[in-house]
């Protein structure tokens, strides 16, 4: 009986690995030819002036909607890019993409619009990187302040030294460099005091909870006097309450950004989404 039932669960166990690895494959080989299909395309979330409410720009988020399997989130194709190297050619697409789209909007309807833009800690071992983004600013004709660019903490703790560098290279563009997913990783505040940085992304889990856990409200509380010291500006994202943005206003936090104000919006939705906040 119990050797049986083994066997079943070894027999379940195996079946379960090979659909997992055969789905990871059929992705991979998917990414290859996403490209060419144009089955890529970017959502914009607007991001706001934590105290009047007025939109301030947008972090520009890709999608990939698969021919067959439909919307894949960035979370799991991402890594797959990342391993692939197919991130280089993908990234690339994207910042040119958003540029564009972004010199569209200063010029039709939001004229001092920022937008920000994620880079993968593998883009940034590529050393050809920062000429790329010179190139697509000057193809575009962007004022590069209004450009913001985003960078995990976790990758300038994977790759100090260079990231360092790389990302001291990219401020002589004049383009904003952001911490992502800031207060998740563990950087240490001297590497963070040594870096041209301009602003910090407080991640959205110390948010979850701050009405009621008194820990994670100091932990908040650190980041931002910190932000005050080093004159940050601070983005708090995944606001979803009016609760959270009531806190966040009496905080030294700028900017907010979050499903109650919008979701991840195409094109014509943010456009109408600058046009309706203007008024
Ligand atoms: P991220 O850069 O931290 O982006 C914020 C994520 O939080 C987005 O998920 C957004 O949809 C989600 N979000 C925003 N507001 C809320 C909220 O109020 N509540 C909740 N629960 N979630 C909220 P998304 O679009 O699925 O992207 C996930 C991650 O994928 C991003 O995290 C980023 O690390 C990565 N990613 C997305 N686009 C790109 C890209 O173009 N390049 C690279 N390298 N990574 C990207
Ligand atoms: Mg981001
Ligand atoms: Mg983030
Ligand atoms: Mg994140």
């Amino acid at each position: 009986q119990s050797k049986q039932q083994g066997k079943n669960t070894f027999r379940f166990y195996t079946e379960d690995m090979e659909t997992d690895v055969s789905a990871k494959l059929r992705l991979e080989m998917d990414l290859y030819q996403a490209c060419d299909k144009h089955e890529f395309f970017l959502n914009y979330q607007p991001i706001m002036h934590a105290q009047s409410g007025k939109i301030m720009g947008a972090e520009c988020l890709l999608r990939w909607e698969h021919h067959q399997l439909g919307l894949i989130s960035p979370s799991e194709f991402i890594p797959i890019a990342e391993e692939t190297g197919l991130i280089h050619h993908i990234g690339e697409w994207v910042l040119r993409t958003a540029c564009h789209q972004l010199k569209d909007w200063q010029e039709r309807c939001f004229s001092n619009m920022h937008l920000s833009v994620n880079l993968s800690p593998v883009q940034l071992m590529d050393r050809a990187l920062v000429n790329k983004i010179k190139q697509i600013i000057e193809e575009t004709n962007i004022d590069p302040s209004s450009l913001q660019l985003e960078i995990t903490e976790s990758s300038i703790i994977q790759n100090q030294e260079q990231v360092v560098a790389f990302i001291a290279e990219l401020q002589q563009l004049g383009v904003l460099i952001a911490i992502d997913d800031f207060g998740t990783g563990y950087s240490s505040l001297n590497v963070l005091k040594e870096l041209p940085i301009d602003t910090l992304k407080i991640d959205r889990s110390f948010l979850d909870d701050i009405l009621y856990d008194q820990t994670e409200d100091v932990v908040l509380k650190t980041m931002f006097d910190l932000a005050k010291k080093l004159r940050l500006s601070v983005v708090a994202e995944g606001i979803e309450t009016q609760d959270q943005l009531a806190y966040i206003r009496n905080q030294y936090c700028q900017y907010v950004q979050g499903f109650l104000f919008s979701q991840p919006l195409t094109v014509t939705q943010f456009t109408e989404f600058i046009l309706q906040n203007k008024e």
